[in-house]
């Protein structure tokens, strides 16, 4: 990422302040997916916008697409360069009802479907995927500006990058379900921050959140080798209520020996620490001798996030098995959004929550 582009962006911004709408940071492009064969889009009132010539209006509610030696095949004719697929209402593809457009393009038989939206469109979306709906609206605005600006800094790394999408639809990116996740609570949220994001001089903030942290947040640095001033170990009010405050997880020795790559397992401990108390290094011997110290970031990829809620564990054995016992879900860096309902309920605003959560930073309105 280049620090010049960020501040060309936000210079930008800045001088568009309070004038027209910057359509640039208004667009969102998400991967749905790469796949073969036909790709079928459902819809009222399709047309067909090719990437060069006229668009067209397809007949029926849905619309079948497929490539063909690098080229688009779609409504019986043949478009070289990608296709959007638009229709007056949301779309259906891919086992999921979306609004904006569908793009497709295609390298040989390989087609690539692209959901392109409007930002705040796409938030709305989000923010019911990432937290839940019932929770306070300062915690669900908070929510809203880290979710914009964490799209945000995809999108200008994407565009450093030359990537033709800006973010996937996974959990890995932003967790994205379409319109299944709208709800009238979310989008009053989206709304009430619109064009709000995180902020850092003239630097967008790389707004991480998490579910629960444990009581206390960990560093940018050694939750995500992110080592950002903003991203601080800071206290938190999450224990009191958090579901995820504390959690026992039992893995079988061949299990463990599975995720650290070795045959089996005899012992297991917590090697080292990080400065905010979550496991570090895990050191690891098999009945052999041999011995791994992996990280207990490596271990959690390796067991699964939804089995190994957070790296803030103690581990021992008994009876043969290992026994995980920890607080918090989640990497810990950045906004922890149970603390954030708990600082919503005790009445701060949404930039109060999120100047705890990323200390040094201010919301400001880029369009
Ligand atoms: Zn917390």
């Amino acid at each position: 990422m280049s620090l010049p582009i960020l501040a060309a962006l936000f210079a930008q911004t800045a001088i568009a302040a309070g004038a027209a709408p910057l359509d640039e940071s208004e667009e969102i492009r998400i991967l749905l997916q790469v796949g073969r064969g036909p790709l079928r889009i459902g819809a009222e009132r399709l047309t067909l916008v090719p990437n060069e010539g006229e668009t067209t209006s397809l007949e029926g509610a849905q619309a079948s697409l497929a490539c063909v030696q690098g080229r688009v095949v779609a409504a019986g004719k043949k478009y070289v360069g990608p296709v959007a697929i638009a229709a007056e209402g949301p779309l259906e593809v891919l086992g999921r009802r979306l609004r904006g457009q569908i793009e497709v393009s295609c390298a040989g038989q390989l087609w690539t479907a692209i959901n392109v939206l409007p930002m705040e469109t796409y938030l709305t979306a989000v923010l019911g995927g990432e937290m839940p709906p019932g929770f306070p609206p300062e915690a669900l605005k908070a929510q809203a500006v880290a979710a914009r600006s964490y799209a945000l800094m995809r999108k200008i790394d994407a565009r450093d990058q030359g990537k033709p999408y800006h973010l996937s639809a996974t959990v890995l990116s932003q967790v994205y379900a379409g319109l299944s996740r709208e709800d009238p609570r979310t989008a009053t949220a989206v709304e009430a921050t619109r064009g709000e994001v995180l902020a850092q001089g003239v630097t967008p903030v790389e707004a991480y959140f998490h579910a629960s942290c444990g009581g206390k947040t960990e560093t940018g640095s050694a939750a995500l080798g992110r080592p950002l001033d903003y991203l601080k170990s800071v206290s938190c009010p999450c224990q009191a209520r958090s579901p995820y405050a504390h959690w026992r997880v039992e893995v079988a020795a061949e299990e463990l020996a599975k995720a650290v790559g070795l045959t089996s397992v005899a012992d297991a401990e917590v090697a080292s620490r990080t400065s905010g108390g979550r496991a570090s290094k895990l050191r690891v011997k098999s009945e052999h001798g041999e011995e791994r110290t992996p990280s207990a970031i490596q271990v959690r990829a390796s067991l699964g996030y939804q089995r190994l809620p957070s790296t803030w564990f103690d581990l021992h054995k008994e009876g043969g098995r290992f026994v995980f016992e920890g607080r918090g879900s989640g990497h810990g860096a950045g906004l922890c959004q149970w603390g954030a309902r708990l600082l919503a309920e005790e009445g701060q605003g949404y930039r109060e929550i999120l100047a705890h959560y990323y200390p040094g930073t201010e919301v400001e309105k880029i369009y």
